[in-house]
């Protein structure tokens, strides 16, 4: 037997076919394949397979050179033309719509003048730990871990900030340990400065959702938005409008206080599509203040999540 098949030999058990070895003059040079493992997983199988090639007689030395096949993590960016139009929250409750339909999805707060996550998602004051310089998504009761700016930005702030910091800060929140996570669901700041073009520049979603409450489109708020990412070459999955007709609590009776069918009627003059409405309702601001997402239970405002997940799961296919 050669020596390179005896370390090999040695390997095989330990790395199930993630590691080639070579052994020449003492040296074992070692290529792991780490494609898809977290970063904790990783670590220890590099120990794992230094230690037992160490263990060799005749290894004086060991290299290992990591190898991943490139990153297929997606994000999804989910945007508004102006703040209070409940982009956090439909972002939240789809990301856990996405979840309970069997995606692996982290969420990332971007939103540096007001992260709402941690709140929305039962966690608030949670701080993320970080090994070395990775930071690690904090585990949600929902199944979809978090990271937010909030932690990163010193509280009344955020509005110092520019572009390019924001992008960067940003940067470490999509680099963190996401584990095995596919998705990453994309809470960015409302409106359409240059903080939220860096910062899709930066990252390249491969998607945008846009949500809009009716009469936020024909102001044309959301139009604006939709131009964002047309400028930066990102697809527009669809049209969300949210705040759309109020079932009243006592009566039942549904009113139209922002109009209704104008996110609809916006979307289809735009050639984008239309996702579906999501109503005003005060179960929603409730449970979304309690830290308890509507999408997470089981009642009628669930199922208006799941709805839009299932489109988006069309969307993002195998
Ligand atoms: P944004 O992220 O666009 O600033 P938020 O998601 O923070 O907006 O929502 C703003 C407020 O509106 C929150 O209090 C939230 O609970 C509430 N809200 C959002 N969507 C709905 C809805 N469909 N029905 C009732 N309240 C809602």
């Amino acid at each position: 037997m050669t020596d390179s098949r005896v370390i090999q030999g040695v390997l095989d058990p330990i790395a199930a076919g993630r590691a080639t070895a070579r052994l020449e003059n003492g040296r074992a040079s070692i290529m792991l394949d780490v494609t898809g493992l977290s970063e904790a997983t990783r670590a220890e199988l590099e120990a794992d397979i230094r230690a037992a090639a160490a263990s060799v007689p005749g290894v004086e030395e060991v290299r290992v050179l990591l190898t991943s096949e490139r990153r297929t993590r997606r994000l999804i960016a989910v945007a508004s033309g102006k703040g209070g139009v409940g982009k956090s929250t439909v972002a939240a409750n789809l990301a856990i719509a996405l979840q309970r339909r069997g995606r692996r999805i982290g969420l990332v707060d971007a939103d540096i003048y007001g992260p709402s996550q941690p709140r929305l998602m039962g966690v608030e004051g949670v701080r993320p730990e970080a090994r070395e310089k990775t930071l690690l998504p904090v585990a949600t009761p929902y199944g979809v871990p978090l990271l937010s700016m909030g932690g990163l930005v010193a509280e009344g702030q955020a509005i110092a900030w520019r572009g390019p910091m924001a992008g960067g800060a940003l940067g470490q929140l999509v680099d963190a340990d996401w584990g095995d996570a596919e998705l990453l669901m994309l809470d960015l700041p409302p409106g359409t400065g240059d903080v939220q073009l860096t910062m899709i520049q930066k990252h390249k979603p491969a998607g945008a959702v846009i949500v809009s409450t009716p009469q936020d489109l024909a102001l044309i708020d959301a139009t604006r938005a939709i131009d964002l990412f047309a400028k930066a070459g990102i697809p527009i999955i669809g049209i969300i409008e949210n705040m759309s007709g109020y079932a009243c609590p006592h009566c039942g009776e549904v009113s139209d206080p922002f109009g209704r069918g104008g996110a609809e009627a916006a979307a289809e003059k735009l050639g984008i599509p239309f996702l579906g409405r999501i109503p005003l309702e005060m179960a929603i601001r409730a449970a979304s203040d309690a830290g308890t997402p509507p999408a997470a239970g089981n009642g009628p405002e669930a199922q208006v999540f799941a709805e839009l997940a299932e489109k988006l799961d069309r969307w993002l296919g195998g």
